[in-house]
């Protein structure tokens, strides 16, 4: 085992932070418990929503998105590791009813909302903290003592900078996050760990959510788990499905009636609720309704769906599942045919078209059930946060995992060129080095630029960083030996050196965010701002408990005011003074009560 192995006080947990949906794990008494959250739930909406009067988080949310939808987020993760003006931002902010804006600063998009009355802006990070806020206060509140490590699973696609970006929404959250790792690695962690395989078995791994395909294969042998490769889709499912429902009923609607919905946010949020029950109930009956009252201007939105109407609409995005799996099979040189066990994971692999589609890709082969596609991901979690504790269990002490890292990682040489050291799905920990030399005559100081990415050129890649090594002895072009050393770690983090090898001049470069994520700065500003957020939800939950205990008390005076044995003791007088003050701090409450109600 090469991971750092780390003793901890708390139970460490493992968490799926989902595009809408996240679930959280801990391993406990030898298995995975899927922790429910407040209201009984395994899986939490990953929904964050601001009223005049407080922050709700989770189910809370979701549930009132139709009567505040401007101040309703949800698709959090689909900001991450973007600018403001990338396509699929662009596109999404199209149906998103909730205002999106960019920070100059940074060209970054920020949510923009209003919470108690006053403009407030968030960056992804922001409000994916408070969704691991939630989930780690559930988590403690179910082991009955404060939890700090966890596991964060991303979308295996995600790079350096989005990785970065996530670890970053778990510190501001409040936790210790050990590590980030593939979703698909988690989910086939799950499955090794639940089927406790005897002999080698190869696991292709589909997951498909609500915003992305990861399809990653994998070698399960006993008690070692090897991620043989990985690909995807950032920006593909069921959010994009029903995108091209709500585009479908809008424009039906418009033909209808002439009114254009997109441009008002209550409708469109209904449309989109709909539509994605609708969706829903498609995959399990052939025809449905999205059926709305008084939608805008009175009119009734009424519009039937057959499931093939809906696998038209969305065959182009549904194809899009298809190259990832070519891809995957392609990077780890393996023949469909030697693939032993498909395994769906994500809601969106519920569609039937979706697995009709990759049983023929494999000519005809069943696909696995024996793992929960919801849960899946946060169990596998709950295993490798288990591991990287040590906690003291057989079955976890035995387990030995191999990640690899899903892009390559290289250099910049002549002409813009990507000299690649580390080449994708290579299994980390890995360390490489390269000879580059100079590119002019009597060139003393060469500036190294790191970048990740799979094109030719480095212009069409991701940019990690920079170093500038000076003091290069004057000497004919191409003589110059500078050994660049890759040293990536099992965490990711990316050391690069580089040395002139006659003067043993060197310089480095320790690249741990993927030249992303949030500055120190932002980070510690973003933690405080959580920190008194927490604070105010807090005050809030007592303040409303205070009331409603308020509001018991003034019927219990009541009810004894009536008792029969009390009566006698009164006056008239008395009494009606009594009732009056009861009366009254109880219309003052059932008053501020009602005004919550509305505003949730
Ligand atoms: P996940 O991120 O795995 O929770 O997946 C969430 C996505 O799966 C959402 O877009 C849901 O609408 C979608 N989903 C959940 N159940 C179903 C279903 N039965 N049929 C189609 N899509 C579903």
């Amino acid at each position: 085992k090469y991971f750092i192995l780390k003793m901890s006080r708390y139970p460490a947990i493992g968490i799926d932070l989902g595009t809408t949906n996240s679930c959280v794990g801990v391993f406990q008494n030898g298995k995975v418990d899927i922790i429910p959250n407040d209201i009984g739930e395994r899986t939490t909406p990953s929904y964050i929503a601001f009223t005049d009067l407080e922050r709700l988080i989770g189910d809370e949310a979701k549930n009132q998105i139709t009567r505040n939808p401007t101040n309703t987020i949800f698709d959090a993760k689909r900001l991450i590791g973007r600018k403001f003006e990338d396509l699929e931002i662009q596109d999404d902010m199209k149906l998103w009813p909730f205002k999106v804006v960019k920070d100059i600063k940074s060209d970054r998009p920020q949510f923009q909302i209003t919470y108690q009355k006053n403009e407030r802006k968030f960056y992804a990070e922001g409000i994916l903290s408070m969704i691991l806020q939630k989930l780690k206060q559930t988590a403690t509140d179910f082991l009955g003592k404060e939890v700090k490590d966890a596991i964060i699973t991303v979308p295996a696609y995600f790079n350096g900078s989005q990785r970065q970006s996530i670890k970053d929404a778990g510190t501001i959250s409040g936790l210790n996050v050990l590590r980030v790792y593939s979703e698909s690695t988690a989910a086939a962690i799950a499955l090794g760990f639940v089927k406790k395989y005897q002999n080698e078995r190869n696991v292709l791994i589909f997951d498909l959510g609500g915003g992305n395909l990861n399809v990653s294969l994998l070698i399960l042998e006993e008690d070692i788990f090897e991620v043989r490769a990985t690909n995807g889709n950032t920006h593909l499912g069921g959010e994009d499905f029903d995108n091209k429902l709500v585009e479908y009923c809008a424009e039906e609607f418009r033909r209808k009636t002439g009114i254009d919905i997109k441009k008002n946010a209550k409708a469109l949020i209904r449309v989109r609720a709909s539509c994605e029950k609708a969706k829903r109930a498609l995959s399990v009956v052939t025809q449905t309704t999205v059926d709305i009252d008084a939608l805008m201007y009175g009119e009734d939105l009424n519009i039937v769906i057959t499931r093939s109407k809906f696998e038209d609409l969305c065959m182009d995005l549904f194809k899009k599942c298809i190259p990832p799996l070519e891809n995957v099979l392609k990077d780890a040189k393996m023949p469909k045919s030697q693939v032993d066990e498909i395994v769906l994971v994500g809601g969106s692999t519920r569609i039937p078209k979706i697995q009709q589609m990759i049983k023929e890709f494999f000519n005809g082969k069943e696909t696995n059930k024996s793992i929960n596609p919801d849960e899946a991901v946060a169990y596998g979690a709950a295993v490798l946060a288990a591991i990287m504790t040590n906690v003291k269990d057989e079955n976890i002490e035995k387990l030995v995992h191999f990640d690899a890292t899903p892009f390559s990682l290289g250099v910049e040489t002549l002409g813009g060129v990507m000299t690649v050291l580390i080449p994708r799905n290579s299994l980390i920990p890995t360390k490489k080095t390269q000879i580059i030399s100079t590119y002019a005559d009597n060139q003393t100081s060469m500036l190294v630029k790191v970048f990740e990415g799979e094109r030719e050129l480095t212009k069409d890649n991701h940019e990690l960083g920079k170093f500038n090594l000076d003091g290069i002895p004057p000497m004919p072009r191409g003589q110059a030996q500078i050994e660049v050393t890759f040293d990536l770690d099992a965490n990711s983090i990316l050391n690069v050196t580089a040395v002139e090898k006659s003067t043993g001049k060197n310089n480095k470069i320790v690249i741990t965010n993927g030249g992303g994520g949030l500055s120190k700065d932002d980070i510690d500003r973003l933690v405080k701002e959580a920190e008194k957020f927490k604070d105010e939800d807090k005050k809030i939950k007592e303040r409303i408990e205070a009331k409603n205990g308020l509001e018991q008390y003034c019927y219990q005076i009541k009810q004894t005011m009536g008792d029969a044995k009390l009566k006698d003791k009164f006056s008239e007088d008395e009494k009606k003074q009594i009732e009056g003050k009861v009366d009254k701090s109880n219309d003052e409450n059932l008053k501020i009560k009602k005004l919550e109600e509305e505003n949730r």
